[in-house]
Order: structure tokens, then sequence, then C-alpha cells
């Protein structure tokens, strides 16, 4: 008998109709002989709607009394999912996340999960019933109610499934799966059938829509078989999985991008050694989060510095940095929001040199300029004007020859 746990989000119990075909679906997979557990999000919009009720009440609501507010709407889907499954005569009981002890640390509003107690689950497994979890919610140790962070119910569904050693995790959304890229940027991105965790995490702004990021690193910890696919179809969705050795003979596995960074440059600063740190350890006393840095070196004893921040902090990170230029008398300071990060990624680059290549091709080919290059083992991003972004995606999309499901090869004319 396997273990199965099933986590439907907002769009799939957006109404009575919809709670109803979830608790079809998940009986037809008990009755194949399965111990089922489900995990649900809120009904659509809901979640929205309480963040603005709580806005009503209080400028900045308490983060306590938030999470009482924002754990209820899960509350009443497995309410209504339960009833549902009893009215047609199968069993289930409805959980909610103090009931079965998902301890989360005391960071309201943002908790991460530090320990599931499994005892009450199994319980109500053994006898025959569909357990049906709260998602997006804990308790701490002193009994507050917390969440674990918007998009949060995925997170508790592969939470649930590594510590009940579930034999797979299926996240059921409105899409079909992960895809080679962003279908609305190309009509011929491909579904993925299956890719690797680490490939997962780094098409976070891919996948992000699919699937909470937060949720891949729980599930490449425990090794937790994931299974991204739409509530609205049979058809197979992407597995994201362990890594397997043919997922190295696909060189690239997609194209990505990211319109939430901008770029801050710091030109002529006198390149002495402890410069870097005196220019980052002010940023990131502020808080603000660093991405990519280029640091090139100039005639002379001068340096740029060029980095990313998050684009909502582009402003508060440009007063630091001009009085930091200041300080250490450097020239001048700019900076544009207008950027975007466009990646490859792949695990096949581990062992294939080239691909770097074909992408400054690709970009030069198309008259599109890079103002920075960063990699990793299994990724190549280059900052581009924001105003290229759709171009340089499906460029590269076609290069690598992403809407075809056979190996690629490069070719270097
Ligand atoms: N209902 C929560 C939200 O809207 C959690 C989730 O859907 O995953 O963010
Ligand atoms: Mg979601």
């Amino acid at each position: 008998m396997a273990l199965i746990v099933q986590k439907f989000g907002g769009t799939s119990v957006a109404n009575p109709e919809k709670i109803k075909a979830v608790a079809d679906r998940v009986m037809a997979v008990q009755r194949q002989g399965n111990r089922m557990v489900v995990v649900l999000s809120a009904m659509a919009g809901e979640t929205n709607r309480f963040v603005d009720l709580a806005g009503q009440m209080q400028k900045l609501p308490d983060p306590r009394e938030m999470d009482v507010l924002l754990a209820s709407g899960e509350q009443v889907t497995v309410a209504l999912c339960a009833m549902a499954i009893k009215e047609v005569g199968s069993d289930a009981v409805s959980l909610l996340g103090d009931q079965v002890k998902i301890r989360t640390d005391t960071s309201h509003t943002r908790a991460r999960i530090e320990n599931i107690d499994t005892e009450l689950i199994n319980k109500y497994l053994d006898e025959g019933k569909i357990v049906v979890v709260a998602g997006f919610q804990g308790v701490t140790g002193r009994n507050d109610i917390t969440t674990l962070g918007r998009g949060g119910s995925d997170t508790t569904a592969v939470a649930l499934a590594a510590a009940l050693k579930a034999d797979k995790c299926e996240i059921f959304t409105d899409v079909e799966g992960v895809y080679t890229t962003d279908p609305n940027i190309h009509p011929s991105a491909r579904k993925i059938d299956r890719i690797s965790y680490d490939e997962m995490l780094e098409l976070a702004s891919l996948g992000a829509k699919v699937l909470d990021i937060r949720s891949v690193g729980f599930a490449k910890r425990y090794n937790v078989p994931v299974h991204v696919r739409s509530s609205f179809t049979d058809t197979e969705g992407t597995w994201v999985v362990e890594e397997e050795e043919e997922m190295e003979s696909m060189l690239v596995s997609g194209v990505t991008y990211n319109k939430n960074e901008a770029r801050i440059t710091i030109a002529k600063v006198p390149d002495t050694p402890g410069i870097a740190s005196k220019i980052f350890s002010p940023i990131s006393d502020a808080e603000i989060i660093v991405d990519m840095i280029i640091q090139n070196t100039r005639a002379g004893a001068l340096t740029d510095m060029t980095f990313t921040v998050p684009r909502t902090e582009y402003d508060r990170a440009m007063q630091v940095v001009e009085k930091i230029a200041t300080e250490v008398g450097a020239e001048r300071v700019d900076g544009s929001r207008e950027i975007a990060k466009v990646s490859v990624v792949g695990v096949g680059m581990r062992n294939h040199s080239g691909i770097a290549t074909t992408i400054f091709q690709v970009l030069a080919r198309e008259g599109i300029n890079i103002s920075m290059i960063s990699t990793s083992e299994i990724k190549v991003s280059c900052v581009i004007d924001e105003k290229y972004t759709e171009l340089a995606v499906r460029a590269l999309h076609d290069a690598f020859a992403l809407d075809k499901e056979n190996v690629t090869e490069i070719s270097h004319d």
C-alpha cells in the first residue's frame, strides 16, 4: 500500500463544486489501494481578502493576530472537503496545523517548520480515513498559530510527505507542470517531464508560478519525489526528483528570466584592500540582499564595482551607496531599474563546455548587450536591458532547441 500526499491549491478549491471534484479525485486514488493525505489551500482570493480586512483594523496588523486570521481560510476548505468525502460514503477527517502538531518557529507570517508529529495522522490512516490537513499553518511551542508565508501550502505538503515517508507528493495546480520557459513568452515552450531538484531551484522564477520554491528545498533535503500537475486533467505533469543520469544528456533544461532586480555601479573607486568590505558592509547592515557582484579593474589604482539588488530596495540601496561613495572617494554612482536577468539552466552543463559561448553568440546575433554575467555549475545568467527580455528568452530557447524532447547538439558556426 502506497502513501500519497496530494495538495490542491486555491484555484482547485475555489468553490463547492471544485471541492467536490477534489474529493472525487482523492477517493478514486484511495480506492486503488492507497493511504491518502490531502493538503488544501484556502479558496482562491480568500487569503488576500483577509490581508485587506486586517488592514482595515490596524495599520500594521499585529503578526500574531494576523496568523490567527490568515489560517482561517484553510480551516474552511479542509472541513468542507471532509464533508464532501463523507457525503459519498467514504471516511475522512480534517486536521488543522496545531492538531497535527506542525511545530514551527515563532516568526509569525513567515514561520519555518521545525518538526511534524505523525502519530495522529497515522492513527487516522490506520482507521482507513482520508486525512485532510490545512496547508500553510503551524503552531509554536507556546501554542500560538503561525503561517508559513504566502504560497506556503506547498511546503506543508512536501514537509508532511517527508515526515510520513510518503511515496510521493503530488501538487495539483492550474497549469500542467513546469515548462522549458514561460509559455506566455514563447508558444513553443514544452512541458518538462522530469527535472532535478537543483535545476528546479535554479528555475525559481519559472517554478515559483507553479510550485513554491521553499518546498523544493524541503523535497531535496528529504528526497521527496514531487509531481506537479493540473487538477483539471489526468495528464502527467512534471516530476521533480533526485538527479538522474539521463538528465545530463540534455544540455539545457530551461530558460528563465527575472525582472525583479536593479543594477548599481560605483565608478572609479580607489582600489585598496578592504574596499569591498567598506562598500558592502553598510548595504548588508541595511538588510539589503545583493545578488550579483562584478568588480573590474581600470588602469591605475581605480576600480568599478557593479552589483544587483532587489528592485523594491533600489531607492534605499542608492541612498546607502551614495553615502559610501563619498566616504571612500569614488567618482560617481549610477544605476538602473530597467534590467532583466536571463538564465539558462541545465545539469548537462557540468560535463559540456561551450554552453556559455553559445549563449553569448545568440545574444550578440540579436544585438543584445550583456552588462553582467554570472555562472554556477548548472546555470549561466546574463543581465541585459529589460526591454530585450522576451527577445532574449525566445532566441535562447530556439538556440537550444528546447521545443524538442531530444538531446541537444551544440553547433559553433
Ligand atoms: N492560502 C495561502 C496563500 O494564499 C497559502 C497557499 O495558498 O499556499 O498564500
Ligand atoms: Mg500556490
